[in-house]
């Protein structure tokens, strides 16, 4: 039943000019990563997903150079992130009619997913699907709030649960971006895989 799901988004995102494919596993879905990075130079979005599938570790020995994004950081690794010949990042969410949303603290990640990279590649599990748009904004704002408290940040949603629409220096909620389309001349795939992966 799922992957009539993520077979019927993959052919949404698709039609949207996105190339997409369906993963059974994320171990297989890691092996098509690491044949599509070899000997590229390759940045990270910081991810759970990309954390779960163990890439960085996968992809040291067979690519040119990785960059990689850790929180709180916005120096020269994730500049020359964003010039990479392939990025990797996960999404909050998606809709199955093919929307992909983000919301992000420092901004590195929803920047290579909108102009930057050579290619960017986006790792999604089914739990991140969602029945429309409206309910991926509530998902990716709960993913948030579960990052907040994952990160222990010293924000008001980690007391009550909810976002509070702060303004906090440690708000993880400065750029919203949705996808409707890929936007043009760029070259962004969609994997969609048959787990649960990620907040
Ligand atoms: S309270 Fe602040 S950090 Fe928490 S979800 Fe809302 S805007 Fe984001």
């Amino acid at each position: 039943m799922m992957m009539n799901i993520l077979n019927v988004l993959c052919s949404k995102f698709n039609s949207n000019n996105f190339e997409s494919e369906v993963f059974e596993t994320a171990h297989a879905a890691a092996l098509r990563v690491i044949e599509l990075s070899k000997g590229k130079t390759v940045g990270f979005g910081n991810s759970m997903t990309i954390n779960s599938l163990n890439l960085v570790a996968l992809l040291k020995p067979e690519v040119k150079q990785l960059f990689i994004h850790l929180p709180g950081k916005a120096g020269k690794e994730e500049r020359d992130a964003l010039t990479a010949d392939l990025f990797l990042t996960s999404a909050n969410a998606v809709s199955i009619d093919g929307h992909i949303v983000n919301i992000d603290g420092t901004g590195n990640r929803v920047a290579a997913t909108c102009f930057g990279p050579g290619r960017v590649i986006y790792l999604i599990g089914k739990n991140k699907i969602t029945e429309n748009l409206p309910a991926a904004l509530v998902r990716a704002k709960e993913t948030a709030v579960n990052l907040a408290k994952h990160y222990n940040r010293k924000t008001p949603c980690v007391k009550t649960g909810k976002c509070e629409e702060c303004q906090s220096p440690g708000c993880v909620c400065a750029v919203t971006t949705i996808h409707r389309r890929k936007p043009n001349g760029l070259n962004i795939s969609v994997f969609l895989i048959n787990e649960e992966l990620g907040l």
